[in-house]
């Protein structure tokens, strides 16, 4: 079977790999008929996340289960599935509790040996291991491209939220709008935020956001700090949701948001990074980060997307194909695309 597999940094190729077998009894094997290109992909074409050359990348997924093992019991051969961008025994001290996310045997597909040794899929097919807790059906009358959005990106946007403790008539703040920013905007005007500022500095996405009911503020063309004086009686918004994973952006959470509100760090930080802490801690601030726990979220995002409260599928601006991958990650790098889909 042919997949996209990381070769250098800048480089990605299509190449000939081993059709994956079920490995244990809870495994399946999905063909995959979609698979999106994520921010995180990036960090690995970048070589920022490093894995070994010649491993397939990719972890957003819609297929059809072409094998299943004995103890697989919630999805079945010939159903079509969507699955979680990581894996989870669901039997360790985390996830007894829910927390999926920081399961101690968790893999995740498509980041090489440091996670999980997991083949991505981006691919013509993906070993699933523990297909109960990955894979869903897609709801009947559901688009395969929305149903994409369900196990990454719509999941992290639906964790931002729910996790930043956001209420009903709050004032929300996204910073950055990629993906998984403007889902955090979607989840946050289906969720009741009275009013949500979106900060980017690409006009293209600012006008996503506006569509999805924001309020559009260009981050250096636009005073935000007195944008969200204006809209807050001079105290700042009451939730922040940085979706970029930059301490410049956290910095400007911590000084836009009000006395005694939460920042949501949805973004990736792997780094030592300096912020004003002294001002966190004279504001009362709540600071909380991490992996989103999409496994956890899943179901309740799956009703959201059938209900069409939610609806991702502006953010799908290209379809594309496995052959075309080093073209998709070089437009997606240009930051030309939101979510581009590979379909094989
Ligand atoms: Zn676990």
């Amino acid at each position: 079977m042919r997949a996209v597999t990381f070769q250098a940094p800048g480089v990605v190729t299509l190449e000939d790999r081993p059709q994956p077998e079920p490995e244990s009894p809870t495994d399946a094997v999905v063909r995959i008929e979609l698979s999106g290109v994520c921010g995180s992909d990036l960090h690995i074409y970048h070589g920022r996340v490093q894995i070994e050359p010649g491993f397939t990348i990719g972890h957003e997924y819609v297929g059809r289960v072409v094998e299943a093992g004995d103890q697989v019991k919630h999805v079945a051969v010939g159903d079509r599935v969507l699955g979680c961008f990581q894996t989870a025994d669901g039997d360790c001290f985390f996830c007894r509790r829910g927390l999926f996310h920081r399961c101690v045997n968790s893999r995740t597909f498509g980041h090489g040996a440091t996670l999980g040794s997991l083949q991505g899929t981006q691919a013509e097919m993906a070993l699933i291991p523990n297909a109960d807790l990955v894979l869903r059906r897609v709801p009947e009358g559901m688009s395969p491209e929305v149903a994409l959005f369900a196990g990454d990106v719509m999941g992290t946007g639906f964790h931002a939220i729910q996790e930043s403790g956001m209420r009903p008539g709050d004032l929300v703040a996204v910073l950055g709008l990629g993906p998984v920013g403007l889902c955090a905007v979607q989840v946050a005007r289906a969720t009741g935020a009275a009013h949500v500022l979106a900060i980017d500095t690409v006009p293209e996405r600012l006008a996503v956001a506006e569509s999805f009911g924001a309020q559009p503020l260009h981050a250096t063309e636009q005073d935000v700090k007195a944008a969200v004086k204006d809209l807050s009686e001079g105290r700042g918004v009451d939730v922040s949701i940085d979706a970029v994973g930059d301490p410049r952006v956290l910095e400007s959470a911590i000084r836009i948001t009000r006395a005694c509100g939460s920042i949501q760090c949805v973004g990736v930080y792997a780094e030592r990074a300096e912020v004003h802490m002294g001002l966190l801690w004279l504001k009362a601030l709540t600071l909380r980060g991490g992996h989103a726990n999409v496994l956890g979220h899943v179901d309740r995002v799956l009703g959201m997307l059938s209900a069409g409260v939610l609806d991702p599928s502006p953010l799908v601006t290209h379809h594309m194909t496995l052959e075309d991958a080093p073209e998709a990650y070089a437009v997606y790098d240009r930051r030309e695309a939101l979510k581009i889909v590979l379909a094989p």
